[in-house]
């Protein structure tokens, strides 16, 4: 059997165990310490913007503390992006809130700016102004932030950035992960670098970078003793963790490039075929990641989505189906959802390829072949 070839799989750059041993010979593997600090200023400086970094335990937390502190609870209503991993979501949930869903616009994916104003109106015209926006940049594709920013900024809702797929993607040349009143990196084992497990909240201002610490190291007044007069959380991240990232941002922007010559490499194969399109970049103003690349099929394709699927997988290459909406999913059921059937097709017709920045030619040529055979019948 041919060795697997994984949709994306960590790709260390090399010089990550030499920041993992001056943690171990410092002894600085209690949490925080000068990786931490170090990881924080790199992100900031590669972000670009006044922005202030807060390292934490994981994407999914970061988005949890950017609700706690708009302020979100019980019974309050907080709008999601329905196409995304139920990460975006299940921090509303944390909170005894409601998420309202919204479906996709068919150029990005992400968040379609007219359901969400049309959401934003009727949630207000029934009694319940939502308490944030979470907007996603899938696949590393971003949003269309103009038109989502100015919604925002005229019904004076918050919007939390989840950019945990676009680290190094652009729109109109700024990078994603600045464009929230918060916004959330994560930094999971598939994601385009990896501290193992991990994510980091992108501040506006120093005092929420310092008020995410506060509430990411258990909430502790000022006090010789342990003095709490707010509910506080264990998600700060570790320093050994914080190691690996800073040997991974040496590594980012090449590894940003070999993923966007995955996509190309998947254009090229797909060019000539009637039905398959690939995910691309509709305009200049935006610059992808592509941290997975994506295809849809659809009738006119030469095979099936489930052919696809079914033969990359007998020569044990992972594909997987786009990301189940969120307004489908048992667990969100009572959630109320706008939208018009954009990602309920983008789910029935989607496929995410091996997009790996460390994927080689062999790998290219096991998955150029599978897809020949399945273009040839
Ligand atoms: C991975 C991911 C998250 C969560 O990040 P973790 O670090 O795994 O908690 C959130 N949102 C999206 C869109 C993601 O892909």
């Amino acid at each position: 059997m041919n060795p697997k070839i994984w949709l994306s799989s960590p790709h260390m750059g090399g010089t990550e165990q030499h920041y993992i041993k001056e943690a171990f010979d410092t002894n600085w593997i209690a949490p925080l310490g000068p990786n931490v600090t170090g990881f924080e200023n790199d992100l900031q400086k590669y972000l670009n913007e006044e922005v202030h970094v807060a390292c934490l335990s994981s994407g999914t937390a970061a988005i949890h503390l950017a609700l706690v502190q708009l302020g979100v609870g019980l019974n309050d209503e907080v709008i999601c992006q329905s196409m995304t991993f139920s990460a975006s979501a299940n921090p509303i949930k944390y909170q005894g809130a409601t998420p309202v869903f919204i479906d996709s616009e068919k150029e990005s994916w992400n968040m379609c700016p007219i359901h969400l104003e049309r959401a934003i109106k009727d949630r207000i015209k029934k009694g319940t102004k939502p308490k944030a926006i979470i907007v996603v940049h899938l696949y590393g594709m971003p949003a269309k932030m103009d038109e989502i920013k100015a919604i925002s900024k005229e019904y004076n809702i918050p919007l939390v950035e989840d950019a945990a797929e676009a680290l190094g993607s652009t729109y109109k040349g700024r990078k994603c992960g600045t464009f929230g009143d918060f916004s959330i990196l994560s930094f999971n084992g598939n994601k385009i670098i990896t501290t193992s497990g991990g994510g980091a909240m992108v501040c506006n201002t120093k005092d929420k970078k310092d008020n995410t610490i506060f509430l990411a190291t258990q909430a502790r007044d000022q006090a010789p003793h342990y003095e709490h007069s707010q509910v506080g959380y264990n998600y700060r991240m570790s320093n050994v963790s914080a190691g690996i990232g800073r040997g991974q941002m040496e590594v980012l922007d090449k590894h940003v490039n070999l993923r966007r010559e995955m996509n190309a490499f998947y254009k090229t194969i797909f060019k000539d075929i009637e039905g398959v399109t690939v995910l691309g970049e509709s305009n200049t103003e935006v610059f992808s990641n592509h941290w997975l690349s994506c295809i849809l099929i659809n009738e006119r394709a030469p095979f099936t989505r489930e052919a696809l699927y079914d033969n990359m997988l007998l020569a044990n290459i992972e594909t997987r189906p786009l990301w189940k909406p969120m307004h489908l999913q048992p667990v969100f059921q009572e959630a109320p959802y706008y939208g018009a059937n954009i990602s309920e097709t983008l789910f029935n017709t989607g496929l995410c390829l091996p997009s790996g920045s460390n994927l080689v030619h062999d790998d290219l040529n096991r998955i150029t072949k599978v897809i020949n055979r399945l273009i040839q019948g």
